[in-house]
């Protein structure tokens, strides 16, 4: 189902292809904070991560969106010193629309970056964004999302349209 199916789906967030977005007339990222760029157990921001963030910022307008509503997803879009709309209650619309006014955008020239097809990946595509799917960083989530990870790999594996993109060797360029 194209509702349920995003983009490109790649292993992290390093993975993807910034000038392709560029070229497809991307200017804005809405990105997702737990298991995309920080496993959900911990406040420190990876040093690989912390470098990705760095060079979207200079190429796209950025926001993040997150079903987090703790200090400590306020205190991670301070350190990276983005705008962030918290409590999203994604795949609502919501959140992203104030994302979208946060950074000047429409839909169309935003892409949606999260782990989990049915928040991230559904919102995005329900307001018309494209949509990234990446890897969870680490297995640890609340229950109800663990849960819904079951059903999110039972929909993937009826859908061939939701297979990974292949990591790009950065050592054969
Ligand atoms: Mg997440």
């Amino acid at each position: 189902m194209a509702i349920l199916r995003p983009s490109q789906r790649v292993a992290d967030v390093r993975a993807i292809d910034l000038g392709a977005l560029e070229v497809a007339g991307v200017s804005g990222l809405m990105i997702d904070l737990d298991n995309t760029l920080l496993p959900r157990d911990t406040s420190i921001i990876p040093p690989e991560i912390e470098a990705w963030i760095a060079e979207v910022k200079v190429r796209f307008r950025v926001c993040l969106v997150s079903n987090n509503w703790h200090e400590r997803v306020h205190e991670v879009a301070a350190e990276l010193e983005l705008p962030l709309v918290a409590k999203a209650i994604k795949p609502l619309p919501f959140a992203f629309l104030k994302a979208l006014r946060t950074i000047g955008l429409s839909p169309r020239r935003c892409a949606v970056i999260g782990d989990q097809l049915l928040t991230d990946i559904l919102g995005g595509n329900i307001i018309g964004a494209k949509t990234i799917m990446v890897d969870p960083l680490s297995q640890t989530d609340l229950p109800h999302t663990l849960l819904l990870r079951k059903l999110e790999a039972r929909i993937m594996k009826d859908d061939p349209g939701t297979k990974p993109t292949p990591v790009k060797d950065e050592t054969c360029e």
